[in-house]
C-alpha cells in the first residue's frame, strides 16, 4: 500500500461521510430535538428551493411518524383541548399536512411554530372555537393567505360541486361542549371535488405538495382524510399519515384511488396549493395572540348598504354604550332587523351610514357597523369624535340583556381596549354623557354598574396581552 492509494482511500471515506451527512433519509424530524430541526430549517430556508422542493424535502422527514389521532390540541392552558400545541412526534393526517406546509414557509424553529398556529387557527387566535376544524369548510377559506383551491384547474370540465351544511354547534355539542358563547354559525358550504373515478384523467396537472382532501359521502362533513401529492419522475404518490398503517407513508396514486373505489363512503378529491406569493400581512393579522377576540361578522355578511358618504376621520379612544331602544327578541331575523335601523339612519335621520360601529344581538354575536376610524352618529348633543360607539339590540328599559350579549360586550370592550389602546377608564354610557336620554336602559346599565363586569374585562386584558 503505498501513500497515493492511502490518500485516495481516504478521499473516498470524506466522499462517504458527506454524501451520508446529506442523505435527507438520516433527517427524520420526529426523532431530532429542537435544536437539531431549527438547524436543520436554517439550512434549507437558504437553499434557493422552489416551494414544491420544500414540501417534498419536509414531507419526507416525517416518513415513518407514528401515527396519533389526537395528535395536537389547544396547547396545556386551554379549556377543552389540553393537548399539544406542536407535536413532532406523533402526526394525524392534518396535523401532518400543516406541519410540511408550515415547515416549507419557514426560516427556522420559531417562525415554523408561529406559521403553524397562523395555518391551525383562523387569524391564529389559539382556542377551540377558532381552530380550523373543518378542512374545507373552516381551514380552506381560513388558509386563503397561503393556500389556492386548484380543484377546478386541475379537473377542468369532470369537477363536480357539493353543497353541505356545516353546523360548529353540532360539532361541538358531539363532543359535550355548549358553553362556547362565540361560535360561527351554522353554514351552507359549496366545494369543488373531482371523482375518483376521473382522477387518473387529470393526473399530469397535479403537482408536489398539492394538499389534498378526500370527499366523502356524509352529512355535515365533507373530508375524511388529507394527503400530499409527491411526484418522482413520471410516478406519482399520496404521501400522508394513515391511519390503517399507524405511520406516514407513500401510497402509489392509481393502487391508492382503486383501493378507496371500492367503498362507496369515497366519492372524489379537492385540491389546494400553496401560493407562490404568500400574504403574509393577512397571516400575522393576530400572530401569535392567545385566546379568542371576538369574531366579527362583517357588513357584507348582513347585507348592510353602502355609506351615503366618506365619513369624518378620527381616532378611536373612548366606548361609548347603547341600546337601541327597539324591542328585539330575535323577529325579523337580525340581518333584516340590522338592515332597517340603517335604512332609518340613513333616511330619516340623514345620517351617511348607521350610527354605531358595533352591534350585538341576543345570541352575542357582534355585526361590524359603521367603519371603526369613521365618528359615529348620535340624535344627542355629545362629542363623539374618537368614540367608538356599542350598540346592543334591544330596549333595556323594558327587557333584560341576556348573558351571552352581556359576555361579548366584555369580549369585545377587551378587543378594543387591546387593538386601539383604548384605555379601561374610558369606558362609558351613553347616558353619563348626556342626560338628555335613558339609554343604554336601566337593565343594562344595572349589569355595566355590577363591580365584575369592569374586572372581568380588566382579566381578559390581562390574560390576552
Ligand atoms: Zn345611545
Amino acid at each position: 500500500m503505498n501513500w497515493r492509494w492511502l490518500g485516495f482511500l481516504a478521499a473516498i471515506v470524506v466522499i462517504i461521510l458527506v454524501v451520508w451527512w446529506l442523505l435527507p433519509g438520516d433527517k427524520a424530524y420526529y426523532k431530532m430535538d429542537v435544536q437539531e430541526i431549527d438547524q436543520d430549517i436554517r439550512r434549507i430556508s437558504k437553499e434557493d428551493w422552489p416551494i414544491q422542493e420544500r414540501m417534498r424535502y419536509y414531507s419526507e422527514r416525517f416518513l415513518g411518524a407514528p401515527y396519533e389521532l389526537l395528535a395536537e390540541g389547544d396547547g396545556p392552558y386551554a379549556k377543552y383541548d389540553q393537548a399539544p400545541l406542536l407535536n413532532l412526534k406523533k402526526v394525524n393526517c392534518m396535523t401532518y399536512c400543516e406541519i410540511v406546509m408550515a415547515l416549507s414557509l419557514s426560516d427556522y424553529y420559531a417562525d415554523f411554530n408561529n406559521i403553524l398556529q397562523n395555518i391551525r387557527y383562523d387569524k391564529g387566535i389559539i382556542g377551540m372555537a377558532t381552530r380550523n376544524h373543518y378542512t374545507m369548510a373552516d381551514w380552506k377559506s381560513a388558509n386563503s393567505w397561503c393556500l389556492d383551491d386548484v380543484t377546478k384547474q386541475i379537473g377542468r370540465e369532470d369537477t363536480r360541486k357539493l353543497e353541505r351544511m356545516i353546523s360548529h354547534q353540532q360539532f361541538f355539542a358531539s363532543k359535550d361542549i355548549y358553553d362556547i358563547p362565540l361560535m360561527r354559525r351554522d353554514r351552507n358550504v359549496t366545494i369543488d371535488y373531482i371523482p375518483l373515478a376521473k382522477l387518473s384523467d387529470h393526473s399530469d396537472r397535479l403537482r408536489t405538495g398539492d394538499v389534498v382532501a378526500l370527499i366523502q359521502d356524509a352529512e355535515g362533513i365533507f373530508s375524511a382524510h388529507m394527503l400530499l401529492i409527491i411526484k418522482v419522475q413520471e410516478k406519482i404518490f399520496f404521501r400522508h399519515a394513515s391511519m390503517s398503517a399507524d405511520e406516514t407513508i407513500d401510497s402509489e396514486f392509481r393502487d391508492y384511488i382503486q383501493g378507496l373505489e371500492k367503498n362507496r363512503r369515497y366519492l372524489g378529491m379537492s385540491f389546494m396549493r400553496l401560493k407562490s406569493e404568500i400574504n403574509w400581512r393577512a397571516a400575522d393579522h393576530y400572530y401569535g395572540k392567545f385566546n379568542t377576540p371576538v369574531p366579527v361578522i362583517p357588513r357584507k355578511e348582513w347585507g348592510a348598504a353602502v355609506p351615503v358618504n366618506e365619513g369624518e376621520i378620527h381616532t378611536p379612544e373612548a366606548i361609548t354604550l347603547h341600546h337601541t331602544a327597539i324591542e328585539y327578541t330575535g323577529t325579523p331575523p337580525v340581518e333584516e332587523h340590522l338592515q332597517s335601523i340603517q335604512a332609518f339612519h340613513q333616511q330619516q335621520k340623514g345620517w351617511i351610514d348607521i350610527a354605531y360601529h358595533f352591534l350585538i344581538d341576543r345570541d352575542g354575536q357582534v355585526y361590524q357597523g359603521r367603519p371603526l376610524r369613521w365618528v359615529g352618529d348620535s340624535s344627542t348633543d355629545y362629542d363623539l369624535n374618537g368614540k367608538v360607539l356599542v350598540c346592543v339590540l334591544g330596549n333595556f328599559e323594558t327587557q333584560e340583556p341576556s348573558s351571552l350579549q352581556i359576555e361579548s360586550l366584555k369580549r369585545l370592550c377587551t378587543d378594543l381596549i387591546i387593538e386601539q389602546q383604548i384605555s379601561l377608564q374610558n369606558i362609558s354610557t351613553h347616558r353619563e354623557e348626556t342626560d338628555e336620554t335613558l339609554c343604554p336602559g336601566k337593565n343594562l346599565i344595572r349589569e355595566i354598574d355590577k363591580d365584575d363586569f369592569i374586572k372581568d374585562i380588566e382579566e381578559l386584558v390581562r390574560v390576552q396581552t
